[in-house]
């Protein structure tokens, strides 16, 4: 692969999507079990030997003063001894992310990124909002709790994980407080933890986009939870037309491997927006072909860059890295072609770097 193009390199980017990264040390099998959507790798095999995997010894183990392609073992002794937050610190320091928008709602101890470099607005993940607000009160009361928290919130956008709970192939109907508060209550009898009823997932989407709030949705790739043909962005296409008139930016995160499906979507509805996501240091050194697919169709300003990195800072380097890698290589392509002149190519690069995401979000 050649170099990036000098303006991709400098440009500093807005992460639209991403999670903490952890504080403590990692031995291999910790390291191994965050580094894919898998936890745990098959018997006798290393998830070291992935696309991710090859990634990190090519382009980490530099920032770790150790040559590229060092061994896994090499990598984590050196990561140990450096300690975590001189790994988060230089890891994140080089990614060049002026802002991330960060999805807090994970279980687990994670640190916010912006410790590390940059700083970061918080994204309102709405499942766990209304875990949090429905054994407050009763079932009646439940639209109540879940509007009044919307409006306390300083969020600058609110996630759906519906592709995990219930599917994307969602009535695309508004239900009524009658029909949330039944489903409340249904949910409040069942014992269950887990805000995962159709009804209530069409509630809280409503209620986001109504008060403003950009509303983004899992779609596509993540671990075994999913079912993976639900999670397929063309099955919102009801939804996405029903709220189309409020206006409010709709964004389909990594949606690997229906990016192109995504693309189509961002391009006949207005308000709707794509990404790549975990897909792009999924994909490894394949970023730039994924991306190109990705750019297919999708307006240029309608796309925007994420990592969805979680736990290692590993992810939120390589997201940046593969993303400005992937993205100068699509662009190089199209200049040689003269498909794109510099200065278009100069304006591409200023709206997915981070252009989109300052209008759609409307950070100054
Ligand atoms: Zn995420």
């Amino acid at each position: 692969m050649e170099t990036p193009l000098a303006v991709v390199d400098t440009t500093p980017l807005i992460d639209h999507h991403c999670h903490g990264v952890l504080g403590g040390e990692l031995d291999r099998a910790a390291f191994e079990a965050r580094l894919t959507e898998a936890p745990v790798a098959a018997p006798g095999t290393s998830l070291f030997d992935t696309a991710v995997g090859f990634a990190v010894r090519r382009w980490c183990a530099p920032v770790l003063d150790l040559p590229a392609h060092a061994s896994p073992d090499a990598y984590l002794e050196r990561r140990a001894e450096l300690g975590a937050d001189e790994v988060n610190r230089r890891l994140i320091g080089a990614a060049g992310v002026e802002v991330f928008l960060v999805d807090a709602g994970l279980p687990g101890e994670l640190v916010d990124p912006s410790a590390f470099g940059g700083r970061s607005l918080d994204v309102l993940r709405l499942e766990r909002l209304a875990e949090l607000v429905v054994g407050e009160g009763t079932a009646a009361g439940f639209p109540d709790r879940v509007r009044s928290a919307l409006e306390r919130s300083r969020s600058v956008a609110a996630k759906s994980i519906a592709a995990y709970r219930v599917g994307l192939d969602l009535d695309p109907a508004r239900p009524s407080d009658a029909e949330v508060a039944r489903a409340a209550s249904r949910w409040s009898a069942s014992g269950s933890g887990r805000c995962a009823d159709p009804v209530l997932s069409r509630f809280l989407v409503w209620e986001a986009l109504e008060r403003g709030l950009p509303v983004q949705f899992h779609v596509g790739y993540g671990d075994s939870d999913l079912d993976l043909h639900r999670a397929d962005p063309a099955l919102l296409t009801p939804l996405l037309r029903a709220v189309q008139p409020l206006g409010v930016p709709v964004l389909l995160l990594h949606n690997y491997p229906f990016h192109r499906t995504a693309g189509y979507l961002a391009q006949v509805f207005p308000h709707v927006h794509a990404d790549l996501g975990l897909a792009t240091h999924g994909v490894g050194d394949r970023a730039a072909a994924v991306l190109a697919e990705a750019l297919e169709l999708v307006p240029f300003g309608k796309f925007l860059y994420s990592s969805d990195a979680c736990a290692l800072a590993e992810l939120h380097h390589l997201g940046a890295l593969l993303f400005r890698r992937g993205l100068s290589e699509v662009l190089r392509g199209k200049l040689t072609s003269g498909a794109l002149s510099d200065e278009d190519a100069l304006r591409i690069t200023r709206m997915m770097s981070g252009g989109n995401a300052r209008r759609v979000y409307r950070i100054d």
